[in-house]
């Protein structure tokens, strides 16, 4: 560690963020760039602290604590702060296949566990993360590298998302021959259509996927493995496969009116949004929020992002209910470090909503009894109700509606964003794939092996709908599985 005191002269700082009125004009990232020496200075904010728990990718309370891929984050820390960007590459590379995209988009549970953050705020990891690999690709450091043998043994990976995506690089590096099927025109999955742009730049996105096919990986698109190729096909021509399919079954939210026009999935409306912006046209089935009331249902990432691109249509007002209450401004002491923190923020969606009407969009503890229709069978309003959380008799927190709290909002673009339930059946069914109790592939922990011979899951599809860095961490270690597997009985 090149700077012992780095920690207590200088303050964390972050690079500001385009500002909000101006971003929603376009769909350009909204991060900025910070400058190579603010970096530095930044990275001299490591302290060695002895343990660092920043890199330990546990669960603790059932939240990850620390980097699920365990990146060599004091190393690279030093290694920026001493101007080695290029050692500082080599070190993420070993641990991250895509840091580009973590960079990005991940929610950073390892400076939620850095130790730095237990008085003061925490080292900037991921921003520093994103700068190495960003300089990497403009000084030209990161070029195709093929395998320079081959094993001659063969590899299918159903589903192209960091999962996917991880599992073939790794696997590739290996000598392996991949090839990636993927039933959608493009190839990246949720990084590729479900993150929108001004998240994740999905010329980012393809940069990588064109490395990786300049590096030997096979990608097949508009492919649903399962429909337009049999899956029992796959075992035939395939040594191993992976099933990395994801977790994209939405739910549902049924209430009286849930037949009304204007109500869809909020992954029908970013899909659609992504691809016209991509094909240049727009696609069938696109779904404007343009002048329009909308009420985006559901608090999460999903749901941001629904706001975030509503607001670059150009809506006219927007509502996004929560069910949770709203979270305290600093840990709660049932929430102590090393835990992720549940605190309270204005993610980038809220922060434009709230420069152009006012205020954060989000309406808590509240949620949806009925969606009102007019005269066309177009939904036009929805009743919301307040709620409390209480226990109900065997213990557990329910729901109950609060009377006299409820309330008419005008909704005539209604995106439901309250999460997912599961991976699709097409490809499990196809295989006779069992499933475990909350309906995912079942597989093996740490294994990945499947009840099929040969069949290994991971990402969304084995552990549910989760985070980037988690199904890169999921396809990493399928992948050393199946190279096992390959070498020792194959
Ligand atoms: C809107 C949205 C925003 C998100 N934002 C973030 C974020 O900011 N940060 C973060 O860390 N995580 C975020 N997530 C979660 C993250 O994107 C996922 O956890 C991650 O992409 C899962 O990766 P995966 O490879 O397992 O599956 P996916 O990315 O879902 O990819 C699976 C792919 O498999 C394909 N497929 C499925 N079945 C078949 C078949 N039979 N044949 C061929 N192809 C098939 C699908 O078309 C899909 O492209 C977000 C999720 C959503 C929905
Ligand atoms: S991948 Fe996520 S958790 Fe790991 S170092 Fe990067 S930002 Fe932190």
């Amino acid at each position: 560690m090149g700077n012992p005191t780095g920690f207590i002269e200088i303050d964390r700082e972050l690079p500001a963020d385009r500002a909000p009125k101006e971003r929603i004009r376009d769909w350009n990232e909204f991060h900025d760039h910070m400058h190579e020496e603010k970096l530095q200075e930044q990275g001299a904010r490591c302290m060695d602290c002895g343990i660092p728990f920043c890199h330990t990718g546990n669960l603790v309370a059932g939240m990850a604590s620390g980097c699920p891929i365990n990146n060599l984050i004091p190393e690279w820390n030093d290694l920026v702060y001493r101007g080695l960007w290029r050692e500082a590459l080599e070190r993420l590379h070993k641990t991250n296949n895509f840091p580009e995209f973590t960079g990005r988009v991940c929610p950073a549970p390892c400076e939620g566990s850095c130790v730095l953050g237990i008085s003061e705020p925490p080292v900037t990891i991921k921003n520093i993360e994103a700068a190495i690999i960003d300089k990497g690709f403009l000084e030209g450091w990161v070029k195709p590298e093929p395998p320079e043998k081959r094993t001659g043994k063969h590899v299918g990976v159903v589903g192209s998302g960091p999962a996917g995506l991880a599992a073939a690089d790794q696997l590739n590096k290996e000598g392996h021959e991949v090839t990636v099927y993927e039933r959608a025109d493009r190839i990246g999955g949720l990084l590729m259509y479900g993150i929108p742009n001004m998240k994740l730049d999905k010329k980012v996105v393809q940069r990588r996927i064109d490395l990786m096919a300049a590096e030997g990986v096979k990608f097949v698109t508009n492919t649903e493995v399962g429909k337009d190729l049999p899956a029992a096909k796959l075992l035939k021509d395939f040594d191993a496969v992976i099933l990395a399919g994801g977790a994209t079954k939405p739910r549902d939210l049924k209430i009286p009116g849930r037949e009304l026009n204007g109500i869809h999935f909020a992954m029908e409306f970013l899909h659609a949004n992504t691809k016209t912006l991509l094909d240049g046209r727009p696609t069938e089935n696109y779904i404007t929020a343009k002048d329009k009331h909308v009420l985006v249902i559901g608090g999460g990432d999903t749901g941001t992002d629904c706001v975030g691109t509503s607001m670059r249509h150009g809506c006219r007002s927007l509502t996004q209910l929560e069910i949770l209450p709203k979270p305290p401004d600093e840990r709660a002491a049932n929430n102590p470090w090393p835990e992720w923190p549940k605190v309270y923020l204005l993610d980038y969606g809220q922060q434009e909503a709230k420069a152009v009407f006012g205020d954060d969009p989000r309406a808590y503890l509240t949620t949806a009894k009925e969606f009102i229709g007019d005269e066309n069978g177009q939904v036009r309003a929805i009743r919301t109700v307040k709620i409390e959380w209480q226990k109900d008799e065997n213990g557990r927190f329910t729901p109950k509606d609060v009377p006299g709290t409820e309330k008419e909002i005008p909704a005539d673009l209604v995106l439901l964003a309250m999460g997912f339930l599961g991976p699709e059946d097409t490809i499990l069914d196809g295989l006779g794939v069992e499933r475990d109790a909350r309906s995912n592939a079942k597989a093996e922990p740490g294994l990945y092996t499947t009840n099929i011979e040969g069949v290994f899951a991971a990402g969304d599809m084995r552990r549910g709908q989760s985070l980037v860095v988690w199904a890169i961490q999921e396809g990493r270690a399928a992948a050393a599985a199946v190279d096992k597997y390959l070498m020792m009985t194959k």
